[in-house]
């Protein structure tokens, strides 16, 4: 059937700004967003918790076919992730869930216990959901698929300021450098991996702010919707 309103599918690299202007562009749009690396981030933070490793890709689908996951709404800022009924939001935000979300990723146990989770979520439009593969697995079908990306020195840096405005101390070459090994990893896997759709629009976020992106990539929709 044929949805009434739109899939937006925002796919990139970390530090493109892809959390940032997909919850702008979800506000601008009145559209909900869904952070779909939150869910994988939530993952890996329940496998830390149960003491399962990261590479046993049998018993992380386990673990991620029964793990209660649920968004919550908030009303002051992104939707809150929800473990077992409990707000984790900022428990996942930290360098090593970071890593541990792109480990526990790269098993298609877990990429297809989440699969069902994520369609679902999009099914009825009116939706943005950002991530590495919802325009090329999630939602092939997406009416607008955009590939927001910049710089490795660019995101890097970005993810430093972000790290720091939320008091984590990080060093800021070692961030440089963790975000290029994630990248690397998630466009390498042999599932899913990270890369635009043949049908994405991209966006460079290294040399422009992120509220004349999010106007960019409002206009693209805004330009599918009209077409
Ligand atoms: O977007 P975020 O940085 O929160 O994602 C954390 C990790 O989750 C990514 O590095 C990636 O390995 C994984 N991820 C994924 N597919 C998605 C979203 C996130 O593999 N759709």
């Amino acid at each position: 059937m044929k949805r009434s309103r739109p899939v937006v599918a925002i796919d990139g690299p970390a530090g493109a700004g892809k959390s940032t202007c997909a919850g702008r562009l979800a506000n601008r749009l009145g559209y909900v967003l869904v952070d779909t690396g939150a869910l994988y981030r939530g993952v890996a933070l329940a496998a830390a918790e149960a003491g399962i490793s990261f590479d046993d890709g049998p018993r992380l689908g386990e673990l991620t076919r029964n793990l209660p996951l649920r968004f919550a709404p908030n009303a002051d800022g992104p939707p809150k992730l929800m473990i077992n009924d409990i707000d984790r939001s900022a428990d996942i935000r930290t360098p090593e869930i970071s890593k541990g979300a792109s480990d526990v990723s790269k098993h298609a146990e877990v990429r297809d216990a989440l699969l069902g989770l994520q369609r679902k979520l999009g099914e009825d439009g009116g939706v943005v959901l950002e991530g590495r593969d919802i325009g090329t697995v999630v939602f092939p079908d997406a009416e607008v698929k955009i590939f927001l990306t910049a710089s490795e020195k660019v995101r890097g840096e970005r993810r430093w300021h972000e790290l720091r405005a939320r008091g984590v101390l990080a060093d800021r070459d070692q961030t440089v450098a963790e975000v290029a090994a994630r990248d690397l990893q998630d466009s390498q896997r042999p599932v899913a991996p990270l890369k635009p759709a043949s049908d994405a629009i991209h966006v460079d976020t290294s040399e422009i702010d992120l509220e004349a992106a999010v106007s960019q990539m409002e206009s693209i929709v805004r330009a599918k919707l009209a077409s």
